[in-house]
């Protein structure tokens, strides 16, 4: 399927973030066609997640961003062209965006061609603010805007690396894919493959959010017999049966410790901190309600000066404390499996959709993210 705008530049709309607390606006860019090993897409979907909010909020973790740039890191396309040297992906393939890059086979790092981690050498998500060479594919009025996690998912347009779009089955729905791109994969890959959850086991989940229900479908998935949701917004409990989750716990309707209650159950087998931001007081919750042989799995985002403090006393018994980036899955390949168990029913993703907007209601969309309104905005293309 070759397309008529392959090779040229191509003006379209996207949300431009001008720096921390400054606002996004959404303006006419000129996106660039694709270089060597970069691929050019037609964005379908992108959901809303709280990660891009922090860089808006000026409340980012350890990063070193350039701006302006345009956020976006959830996100289904198709790809319209490609540039010299791509060979996993054509023009009219269905992808989604991977903030976190997997080499190709036969150009592979050493740590994607490692079983041992998915954190690619050449990961971009947190310092860089443009592609290999350097240089940035968007501009607006003939300034440079720069990237966002090589992907930029929020433009009608985006270029990105090959190594950063994994092909997807073409039947599968591209408005609820796309959150595969994200919030599914870090917490799914949360339960399964950093926790590796087991049938019949106990999981305690703090926090609600759609990381948190995420993680509820995996370790649902993976035959959990007590899926426990601590939140303080009672709110969430209803919505979060539909994610697996068995019990429910608001840890201000007990008179003592949230991990001393588990512990005065023996502990749990598999416990997981997803709600983010400067939540010490959760992770060390997590981390001493578990079993003596438990995994403790941190999936939120902190800002960089935050410590943890606990008792190494409690790693002598065998716990475990574990953190990842997208679930410790490689991302092209976790993405494809992922697609695949979705469309054979394994677990649902329209649950996750609180509503769906266009482009223009983006700045709305994080107001809703921010007042607790929203679990997944998604924001859908023309
Ligand atoms: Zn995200
Ligand atoms: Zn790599």
């Amino acid at each position: 399927m070759a397309s008529n705008t392959a090779g040229k530049v191509i003006k379209c709309r996207a949300p431009v973030c001008w720096g921390p607390n400054k606002g996004q606006t959404i303006v006419e860019i000129e996106v660039d066609p694709p270089q060597h090993e970069e691929v050019r897409v037609k964005i379908a979907a992108n959901g809303v997640c709280r990660s891009d909010a922090h860089h808006l909020d000026g409340d980012s973790c350890d990063v070193n961003l350039k701006y302006p740039l345009i956020l976006g890191h959830e996100a289904s396309g198709v790809v319209e062209s490609v540039g010299p040297g791509v060979t996993s992906v054509a023009p009219g393939d269905h992808v989604i965006l991977l903030y976190c890059p997997q080499c190709l086979p036969g150009r592979e790092c050493e740590r994607c061609a490692s079983p041992k981690t998915n954190a690619c050498v050449n990961d971009n998500f947190n310092t860089t603010s443009t592609m290999r060479d350097g240089t940035s594919r968007f501009r607006h009025n003939g300034q440079t805007i720069y990237h966002y996690c090589g992907i930029s998912t929020f433009s009608e347009y985006t270029v990105a690396r090959e190594a950063q779009v994994a092909k997807v089955d073409p039947k599968a729905p591209l408005d609820l894919i796309s959150l595969i791109g994200c919030c599914l994969g870090q917490g799914f890959g949360g339960a399964q493959h950093m926790a590796g959850v087991t049938p019949g086991s106990s999981c305690a989940i703090w926090g609600l959010g759609a990381i948190g229900l995420a993680t509820a479908l995996g370790c649902k998935d993976a035959g959990a017999k007590r899926i426990i949701a601590i939140d303080t917004n009672p709110d969430k409990f209803e919505f979060a049966k539909q994610f697996g989750c068995t019990e429910f716990l608001n840890p201000k309707d007990l008179d003592i410790p949230v991990q001393q209650y588990f512990q005065n159950q023996g502990g749990v087998d598999y416990t997981f901190e997803c709600v983010g931001g400067n939540q010490m007081v959760t992770l060390r919750a997590a981390f001493e309600s578990l079993a003596p042989w438990g995994t403790c799995i941190f999936s939120g985002v902190t800002k960089a000066h935050v410590e943890l403090s606990i008792k190494p006393n409690m790693f002598l018994d065998g716990r475990t404390i574990r953190g990842s980036t997208y679930g410790g899955l490689k991302s092209r390949t976790g993405v494809q499996k992922l697609v695949n168990k979705f469309m054979a029913g394994d677990f649902p993703l329209e649950p996750f959709v609180t509503g769906r907007y266009a482009i223009d209601d983006i700045p709305k969309c994080f107001d809703l993210l921010r007042q607790g309104k929203a679990c997944r905005s998604i924001i859908i293309y023309n």
